[in-house]
């Protein structure tokens, strides 16, 4: 296999053969070739139903051919240009438009810049330290929110290299519990921030318990605490202006990535105005880089947000909804009792029979048994992210065919267990 033999040879050049560690999987991942519509072909000939879809940006699927063409005509003017373009103006338009917090922007270039720019601009807006964060939450891949819980939710690196001294301001709660963060936030006056990806879905895939976002946007408000919504997933995925809009719950900033370069690397800070105004050069919250705002990747985005409208997000809704209902008939017939979650067109099947409300319930799961559904899969055509941690998506790609056969292989898989 071709596959195996570049990634033998990988893991010489790059560190575990991959440059970003989900991506390596057991025996080996295989490596693309092309992708075009709801499909990656990998350097053997063979075709997957892609579900992975990078991890998220590809709403359109891969090689959208209105994206190509934008693409193409602005790569002959140029790549990079280190001065502003009208362009950077039509695509924060289009995001304020859509995104109902958003009044203004600042593009970056990718969605780990934007939590890290965000939290720096919450810090300097309240004069406070601390940031809370959920359990099984992710942000990125910097040091502030690369924290795991230590005892009394005191934050604890999660990595080496990661000083204490960086991640002692960061308070994880688990998500879904109104409790543990009214006691928190009791006796702390010190709280500049809560980030939270309005629907998790970084632990799979798990959505707010009723009313659990307007609770988090009331006690902010009430302590003037910054409610941050990461939705470099769920922005422009569920619903033309994201969580905030399918929930009805205004944060005061919104992080926003993977979509909204329209398949090329980009993330957004978008807010209210005093905050954003409070962002270099007309405030002093240092935010910088060489390539924000690059052409190719606006130009990208525009293409992408363009093509996103009502219709759009109707059509994915039924999508998701087929899919979620025939995998939950599947696993009835089978008589297995294992979580299927998802709105939209975001689902995963958790395995395990508990409900999954947040990152302890996720972690009920049975990793083996996952790890044997994903094999199976993709012996059989189908790519999942390889993780049960991880969140599967549709795009508008995905037919009747491909969603047909990608039930029968689950269904097939789903008979052999007992
Ligand atoms: C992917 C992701 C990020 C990080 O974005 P990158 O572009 O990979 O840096 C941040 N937050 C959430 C919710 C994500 O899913």
């Amino acid at each position: 296999m071709k596959s195996e033999e570049l990634f033998n040879e990988a893991k010489n050049y790059l560190p575990g053969g991959v440059d970003s560690p989900v991506r390596a999987y057991k025996p080996y991942p295989f490596f693309a070739e092309y992708g075009k519509g709801s499909k990656l072909f990998d350097v053997d000939g063979k075709e997957y139903i892609d579900y992975c879809l990078a991890y998220g940006p590809l709403v359109l699927g891969h090689a959208n051919n209105e994206i190509i063409s934008a693409v193409g005509n602005q790569l002959e003017m140029g790549s990079a240009y280190g001065v502003p373009t009208e362009k950077e103006i039509e695509l924060a338009k289009l995001v304020i438009k859509k995104v109902p917090c958003a009044e203004m922007v600042r593009f970056v270039n990718s969605g780990t810049e934007a939590t890290m720019s965000a939290i720096r601009l919450a810090r300097a807006a309240t004069g406070k330290r601390k940031i809370i964060k959920f359990e099984g939450s992710y942000h990125g891949a910097h040091d502030y929110v690369l924290v795991k819980s230590g005892s009394g939710a005191v934050g604890l690196p999660d990595s080496p290299g990661v000083p204490e001294d960086t991640t002692k301001n960061t308070v994880l709660i688990p998500f879904n519990d109104e409790e543990s963060l009214v006691n928190l936030i009791k006796n702390d006056d010190d709280i500049a921030a809560i980030i939270v990806e309005p629907i998790m879905g970084n632990i799979g895939c798990i959505a707010p318990k009723e009313g659990y976002l307007k609770f988090l946007r009331q006690i902010t408000e009430e302590k003037d605490i910054i409610l941050i919504f990461d939705e470099v997933i769920t922005g422009f995925r569920i619903a033309e202006g994201g969580a905030q809009e399918y929930f009805d719950i205004v944060p005061d900033i919104v992080t926003l990535g993977k979509i909204v370069g329209g398949g090329f690397p980009m993330g957004a800070i978008a807010g209210k105005k005093v905050l954003m105004e409070m962002i270099a050069p007309s405030g002093s919250v240092y935010q910088a880089g060489t390539f924000n705002g690059n052409p190719v990747s606006v130009t990208a985005g525009l293409a992408m947000l363009k093509q996103l409208n009502d219709k759009f997000y109707t059509e994915m809704d039924k999508k998701g909804e087929i899919l979620r209902a025939q995998i939950q008939d599947i696993l009835d017939d089978n008589n297995l009792n294992f979580r299927l979650a998802g709105l939209s067109s975001m689902f995963q099947i958790y395995f395990t029979e508990n409900e999954v409300y947040d990152y302890k319930d996720a972690k009920s799961a049975d990793i083996e048994l996952f790890n044997k559904y994903f094999q199976r899969l993709l012996k059989e055509g189908v790519f999942i992210p390889p993780s049960q941690f991880e969140c599967c998506f549709i795009s508008l790609m995905h037919n009747e065919d491909d969603i047909q056969k990608t039930l029968e292989i689950i269904d097939n898989f789903m008979k052999t267990i007992k």
